[in-house]
């Protein structure tokens, strides 16, 4: 079942000019950044309700977020949601014939499961699903 938008990412050119915008005339705070070294850029997280903003700048010429920048240029890159069950929602996607990046969920930071919706199955939009890590509660 999904539960609620996670974050909405943004990929942008520039943090500072970025956050001219987002942060300082639009209001939102950001609560911390991070330097995701293998996906080679820095995202900043805004958050906003239950949910984020997250503003994604690549930190090398070649990263995948640095070719998508290239070629379709600043705006939102994927929207993610949070389900309570990964695999089973990615089984009945499947099911479905909906094309799925990832069949099975990896695991991201905090134990956090991840796993992505091809764009052509979604109107042209890179939908990322998330089941938050339980392990440590
Ligand atoms: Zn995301």
């Amino acid at each position: 079942m999904i539960k609620r938008i996670d974050h909405v990412a943004v990929v942008v050119e520039n943090m500072d000019d970025a956050t001219a915008f987002w942060q300082d005339a639009l209001g939102l705070k950001i609560s911390h950044t991070e330097n995701i070294a293998d996906q080679e850029s820095v995202i900043a997280f805004l958050p906003v309700g239950g949910s984020e903003v997250e503003l994604v700048e690549p930190t090398t010429e070649t990263s995948g977020i640095a070719r998508y920048l290239d070629k379709r240029g600043p705006g939102i890159h994927h929207v993610c949601f949070e389900v309570d069950n990964l695999q089973a929602t990615l089984d009945r996607l499947d099911a479905q014939g909906i094309e799925l990046i990832n069949r099975e969920p990896t695991t991201g930071a905090g134990g956090t499961r991840v796993a992505f919706v091809h764009p052509r199955s979604a109107n042209g939009v890179l939908v990322e699903l998330y089941e938050r890590g339980i392990a440590t509660e």
